[in-house]
């Protein structure tokens, strides 16, 4: 069961609280295809909370602490659901080989499915690994591949199981790092932006499709009270393509140059006849099918005005969401260049609106892209002689091959832009995750007529619905001997973890490196600080303090917590890296 608020895109491409959903109504499926909802229950049950693993920091050093709005990580991906709910997981089994040179062996290793018995009494499937060695020669060599190859040949690359989340602990420390939820590219919307132009739903043609492009470049670097877009005119194709674009809906651009030319033009998107003609026979907000687009599908707040970018754009029709994403790019992108290894591309976007990045992330995973945001303070800096205040600014980074290369298709500007792809693959994109407790919470479940098949949550993920087994608060009585919490800061995880000084408790890898590079730490709070954090500790100079058992000791500041930082000489001759192998 998932937790009340838990958001599913119905058939219809809506998105809907589980909580609200009735019988009889349909939902998306993984594969596309729609099916009935044959029962609701509802109850009360312990929550977990599953989180996709980032390389964020938020938690750590400096920015957090200094500016509560970075501590939190925005669009990670996350749902909540019961012990007993079964998660559709991916894991990799593809066999390998390894020389042991030590041992003098080649060593095949290989995971596959086998029975278990958990603490419960339950009979369950879980992945294995397995290794079988053979010596280090020629024959060795030829046998290890055959039976390499034969394995691969029999079980493939990956394989897709489930498993109820209260077993994630029977797996061991490398498949449970190795373990992926996964999310997936949505290929059908509502075409709700063509039912308003043309009176006529997906309609895909280079009029919507302008429109969309029209509506990205606008939210990206357009006026909030007038149809103007500001342009760059060193970019002349970009300049081009929006007189050829506005053209298609009897738009015409129009820019007044200052006493003194800048390089910003503000371009007005001008409704009816050319800018040569008479003032009286151009519209600039009234009947412009333009403006009237952005007011009537809410591209601007009603309340205050604001930009945003609606809901129904996260679900709109493929080629919709490309040319919109692209018109976007083409105002507020920047376009890293890609790796040819692997044909990736890298995209940044930059925004100041919290609707705008929750729709780029969302748009850009529902075609098939990586999305993450990372976030930068407010702040004042000069520039060119100018005091400028930058707002709390989102910087939105979307990687992918073909999807993301094919938005980048519709890309205008000249720099920007990139041939279009022959073909577009998009794969479900699988990612890892943590799980924690939340606490009782009121649950829905779902059981569908497919049961077969996954269901989509608004953040596309797919989700397994209801069993029998989830109507009732499963106990999850496994022990967790994979999660370790790192003493120094708040990471916890299965994987890289050492231990500390007193070799009783675990740093996290982060910290350890720190800890045997400087030595600091502090003696209070254990944080191990930054290298910059004590070149500005020394400066302060030291200072007296207690300890935690009340002893009177000298030392640096912790600018952590005002304690006192201890320096060790000696930090352990070896690593200790806690074992994970089982
Ligand atoms: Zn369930
Ligand atoms: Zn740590
Ligand atoms: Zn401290």
């Amino acid at each position: 069961m998932f937790e009340e608020s838990t958001a599913i895109i119905m058939a219809n491409n809506s998105i809907e609280k589980i909580g609200d959903i009735k019988c009889n109504s349909y939902v998306r499926c993984e594969d596309g295809s729609d099916s009935r909802v044959t029962s609701v229950a509802k109850a009360t049950q312990t929550v977990y909370e599953i989180v996709q693993r980032t390389k964020h920091r938020a938690n750590e050093g400096e920015p957090g602490r200094s500016d509560p709005l970075r501590k939190k990580v925005f669009q990670r991906i996350q749902l909540k659901c019961t012990a007993a709910h079964e998660l559709n997981l991916m894991v990799p089994i593809k066999a390998t080989i390894e020389n042991s040179f030590k041992r003098q062996k080649y060593s095949v290793r290989w995971t596959q499915f086998e029975k278990f018995q958990t603490l419960d009494g339950r009979v369950i499937m879980i992945p294995k690994n397995h290794h079988k060695d053979f010596p280090m020669d020629s024959d060795g060599e030829k046998a290890a591949k055959l039976m390499k190859d034969d394995l691969n040949l029999l079980y493939g690359n990956r394989f897709i199981f489930n498993l109820q989340l209260r077993d994630l602990d029977y797996l061991d420390g490398q498949t449970r790092a190795a373990v992926s939820l996964r999310y997936c590219p949505i290929l059908t919307g509502n075409g709700i932006l063509s039912e308003f132009l043309t009176g006529q739903p997906h309609l895909i043609t280079s009029a919507t499709l302008s429109m969309a492009w029209l509506l990205g470049l606008w939210l990206g670097d357009g006026t909030t009270k007038e149809p103007e877009i500001t342009v760059d005119s060193f970019d002349q194709t970009l300049m081009e393509s929006l007189k050829e674009q506005g053209y298609l809906w009897g738009l015409y651009p129009y820019y007044k140059d200052e006493a003194v030319p800048l390089r910003a033009k503000h371009v007005r998107l001008y409704y009816g006849a050319g800018p040569s003609n008479k003032r009286k026979v151009r519209n600039l907000r009234r009947d412009n099918p333009f403006w009237n687009t952005v007011k009537g599908l809410k591209f601007k707040r009603e309340d205050d005005g604001h930009k945003q970018l609606p809901e129904f754009m996260w679900n709109e029709d493929v080629e919709i969401r490309e040319a919109f994403l692209a018109g976007l790019i083409d105002a507020d992108g920047y376009v890293l260049k890609e790796k040819r290894a692997d044909k990736t591309y890298v995209v940044t976007i930059q925004t100041i609106y919290h609707s705008i990045m929750e729709g780029v992330v969302n748009i850009a995973r529902s075609l098939g892209m990586w999305a993450t945001v990372t976030t930068r303070s407010a702040r004042t800096s000069t520039i060119i002689g100018r005091q400028v205040t930058c707002q709390f600014t989102y910087d939105i980074s979307i990687s992918g091959t073909t999807p993301l290369q094919s938005v980048l298709a519709y890309c205008r500007s000249g720099h920007k832009r990139r041939e279009a792809p022959k073909h577009v693959s998009r794969e479900p994109i699988y990612f890892k995750f943590t799980e924690k407790v939340i606490g009782q919470s009121n649950v829905v479940g779902l059981t569908i007529e497919n049961h077969k098949q996954n269901i989509l949550l608004a953040n596309k993920v797919a989700a397994r619905v209801c069993t029998e087994i989830c109507d009732k608060d499963q106990p999850k009585i496994s022990i967790t001997k994979n999660l370790k919490h790192c003493i120094a800061c708040p990471r916890t995880g299965v994987r890289y973890f050492y231990r500390d000084w007193t070799g009783n408790h675990r740093v996290c890898a982060r910290c350890y490196c720190r800890y045997k590079f400087s030595g600091y730490r502090c003696l209070n709070c254990k944080y191990i600080p930054e290298a910059r954090e004590v070149k500005k500790a020394k400066i302060k100079g030291e200072k007296l303090g207690n300890t935690n058992n009340g002893e009177l000791v000298r030392g640096l500041d912790c600018n952590r917590c005002g304690g006192i930082l201890t320096f060790d000489e000696i930090r352990g001759t070896r690593h200790h890296r806690v074992n994970t192998l089982n």
